[in-house]
């Protein structure tokens, strides 16, 4: 499949039946796999054979899916994992360990942002927060001798910043670490992190790549570059035996390409266990197979809404990367020429009343804590997603307290615009 276009992996990747086999990605809703002796299993738990044993650990339908996740993102493999909250996790739990430390853009979601500074912390791990726009010097000086990744998100969730990869990934590679991208938002159809340097890409696979708000989850995708060994003194659990799996060293066995995944699936999630379903996985393959025809709509709405509310009174500001008005629109087109995704953001002159006011005024627009699926929706951050965080630390995460979250789904744009219209009009 890698030779075929993204439009065409989004329809077929990860799953070529075989004669006669189901053309759908069969749901294997079996929990264990039958196998004829013991030592054929054996060969399973000592990772000397690839193969099915449990589905905590790996699931064929799952698998598929995943597969097509790491030929979007022109990764080397990828594991689906329970939710977008999981994966993040997995993600940097991979890597650090208690006693590490991460350098993360402060423009994140609000539930990364709670687990790196809250839950993490409790585990050892600590976190230094640099703003997204921060300059070569500013983020070089945030690493400390025992930082481990870099994280941050493509375009940020709600905050809507958007991050200039290169720049993060060059920091990142300068001092002998990955670079971690959550990916969520513009989904592979907009951007591709790994081809601007990113080694591992996460997702919430519940947004737009499900995309019809019907199951939670998540993927880690490895882009196979990052060379654990060249670093083997930061990366002790990829470079150095695993006792509980016979001393196998990951980065030794397994290489560039596989080391990363094998990692988090025989390790995290044998002893975590935040695996997704085969139900979930086939439902989340039903929005791939679409993805690459929606997100082009998607923009398209978020485009015209963000261009209509622009021109509004009642409204201070709008944000929205494809807007020429956009501090990030020269960076957006870099890294996001075809347009990034349907969420807006804007703020009402009002404040936080002229919001709750405006949003009980919606009728298409519904109210959801939930963002990128095909029914628009919307939500103020500050009474929701980001209660946990003070205004200060709201203010630095680029969401004022009156700020509204507006996800466009593929409705038609006249009637989202109608109804943003008769809302605003009750102000
Ligand atoms: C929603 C979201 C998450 C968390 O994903 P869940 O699937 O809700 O656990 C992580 N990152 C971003 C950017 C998100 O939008």
């Amino acid at each position: 499949m890698s030779d075929y276009k993204l439009n065409t992996k989004c329809v077929q990747a990860g799953y070529t039946p075989g004669n006669g086999e189901p053309r759908q990605i069969p749901i294997i809703q079996s929990t264990t796999f039958k196998y004829d002796t013991s030592e054929d299993m054996g060969k399973l738990f000592d990772l000397e054979a690839s193969g099915y044993f449990y589905s905590r650990l790996q699931n064929p339908t799952c698998d598929y899916v995943a597969a097509k996740i790491a030929e979007l993102e022109g990764g080397s493999a990828a594991m689906l994992t329970s939710s977008g909250q999981a994966a993040n996790f997995f993600a940097l739990f991979n890597i650090c360990e208690c006693g590490d430390h991460i350098v993360s853009s402060s423009s994140i979601y609000g539930g990364t942002f709670n687990l790196l500074a809250v839950t993490m912390a409790k585990m050892g791990i600590e976190v230094t927060f640099v703003s997204p726009d921060c300059s070569e010097d500013e983020l070089n000086a945030a690493f400390k001798d025992n930082t481990k990744a870099v994280f941050g998100e493509t375009i940020a969730n709600p905050a809507l910043t958007v991050l200039d990869i290169e720049k993060f990934a060059k920091a990142a590679h300068e001092h002998g670490v990955p670079l971690v991208v959550d990916n969520t938002f513009p989904t592979p159809v907009n951007c591709r992190p790994i081809e601007w340097g990113a080694d591992i890409v996460t997702h919430s696979t519940t947004k737009y790549m499900d995309g019809h708000g019907s199951a939670v989850g998540g993927v880690v995708v490895d882009s196979g570059k990052f060379d654990w060994m060249a670093h083997a003194d930061k990366f002790p659990g990829l470079c150095t035996p695993d006792e509980s799996y016979h001393g196998i060293t990951y980065a030794e066995k397994f290489g560039k390409e596989g080391a990363f995944i094998t990692k988090c699936t025989s390790q995290l999630m044998r002893d975590l266990g935040c695996v997704q379903s085969p139900q979930s996985a086939f439902l989340l393959n039903l929005g791939l197979e679409s993805l690459h025809v929606r997100m082009p709509r998607h923009v398209e709405n978020g485009q015209a809404v963000a261009e209509f509310l622009e021109a509004q009174p009642q409204v201070t500001n709008v944000n929205y990367p494809g807007l020429k008005s956009n501090k990030y629109y020269d960076i957006a087109q870099k890294y996001l020429p075809n347009g990034g995704c349907g969420v807006v953001s804007f703020e009402l002159s009002g404040g936080r009343p002229a919001a709750e006011k405006f949003m009980k005024n919606l009728k298409l627009a519904a109210i959801e804590t939930h963002v990128a699926d095909a029914r628009t929706c919307c939500l103020n951050p500050a009474t929701s997603t980001h209660r946990q965080m003070n205004d200060e630390q709201l203010a630095a995460a680029g969401i004022p307290a009156g700020l509204i979250r507006i996800s466009c789904g593929l409705e038609d744009k006249e009637d989202l615009i109608a109804d943003l219209k008769q809302a605003l009009s009750v102000l």
